[in-house]
Parts: C-alpha cells; sequence; structure tokens
C-alpha cells in the first residue's frame, strides 16, 4: 500500500516508518508543526526528522505556515481537553493530504508513544478517515518502544522533552514550577 505517514517527530518515526517500508509499503511522511512550541523548538524537532528522513531517502512533506493563533483558539477554555482537537486537526490534515496524494491509506507516529492517548487516536483517526475518504491504517507501533528509544539515541537525535505545546511544556516542568510542599 501506499501510505502517508504523520510524523510527529524524528524520534518517534525511527520504529514506525522503517517498520512499514520493511513491510513493503510505500512512504510518503508528513509534519504537522502549529503544535509545536516555541517556534525555535519546532524548527529543531524539524531539522532533526529532516535530517532523518533525509539519510533514509525519504519524502517529507511539511505543513506550510505555523499558525499557532488557530491551535490557541482551539485550546482555550477547554485546555485539559486540548487534545482531541490537536489529534483532529493534525490528523484530518493528514487524511486530506493522503486522499490528495492518492495514497490508499494514512497513519500516524502519534500512535508509537506511550505518552499518548493511543485509544483516542484510533478513534480519531478512524474519524477522519471516513469524512477525508482515506482508510486510517492502525498498528499498535508501542511494541517497538524501547527499540525506537535505542534507535534514536544510537543516532544522537534530539529527544525533546514534552509533547508539544506551551501547555504540554507546563505540564512537563510541573514539578519545578510548584514543588511539592514538605509536611
Ligand atoms: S499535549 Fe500534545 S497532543 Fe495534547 S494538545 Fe499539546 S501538543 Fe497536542
Amino acid at each position: 500500500m501506499k501510505i502517508l505517514v504523520h510524523t510527529c517527530c524524528g524520534p518517534c518515526s525511527v520504529y514506525p516508518v522503517p517498520k512499514l517500508l520493511n513491510a513493503g509499503h510505500e512512504v510518503i511522511c508528513y509534519f504537522h508543526r502549529a503544535n509545536i512550541h516555541p517556534w525555535a523548538e519546532c524548527q529543531r524537532r524539524e531539522e532533526t526528522l529532516l535530517a532523518w528522513a533525509n539519510a533514509q531517502n525519504l519524502v517529507v512533506i511539511v505543513q506550510p505556515g505555523y499558525n499557532i493563533e488557530d491551535f490557541f483558539q482551539k485550546a482555550a477554555f477547554r485546555e485539559q481537553d486540548r487534545c482531541i482537537a490537536c489529534y483532529h486537526e493534525r490528523l484530518y490534515a493528514a487524511a486530506s493530504l493522503a486522499r490528495r496524494a492518492k495514497a490508499d491509506a494514512f497513519t500516524t507516529t502519534l500512535l508509537y508513544s506511550k505518552f499518548q492517548q493511543h485509544e483516542l487516536i484510533a478513534q480519531i483517526g478512524n474519524a477522519v478517515g471516513r469524512q477525508a475518504g482515506v482508510d486510517f491504517y492502525y498498528e499498535d507501533f508501542r511494541q517497538g518502544w524501547k527499540q525506537g528509544i535505542e534507535e534514536s539515541k544510537k543516532l544522537k537525535m534530539y529527544r525533546q522533552q514534552y509533547c508539544g505545546c506551551l501547555y504540554s511544556e507546563k505540564e512537563r516542568y510541573k514539578s519545578e514550577i510548584d514543588p511539592p510542599k514538605k509536611s
């Protein structure tokens, strides 16, 4: 199959993408970036992904522009549920692109991460696939979690410390911002 893979970053791609290639699929990568803040961090992740992808002779399509205003408008007043809109935005963009590229299916490296809401991603992937008229390819890439980490370390890839948005950065450093009180 020709599969368009939404690739959230380099380290999360090193297991799923070669797995799909080894299974005989043709792969096109898509990097969607408006959810990654700030811009310098976004650039670092993009460069990391592109350097790896170029070495593998992979095609990567990068989301044009950097519409963080749209991201924050969708997250405002529902910050606790922001990942739903974020997954939807990225997966719908991937599904639409897959349709335009005449791919047989689309998938996402979000299915690799143990830190993401796996079942929700699969549910949204199937829904936007039906909406866009292209199949969502599901595979539980978490089985390669350790292998992917080892590979990205071996390649000396930049490994980010938070999911992407400013909210996730704050959550990552919560214990430094609000140290637990000693009793
Ligand atoms: S935590 Fe990650 S998935 Fe959730 S809104 Fe932020 S960038 Fe998107």
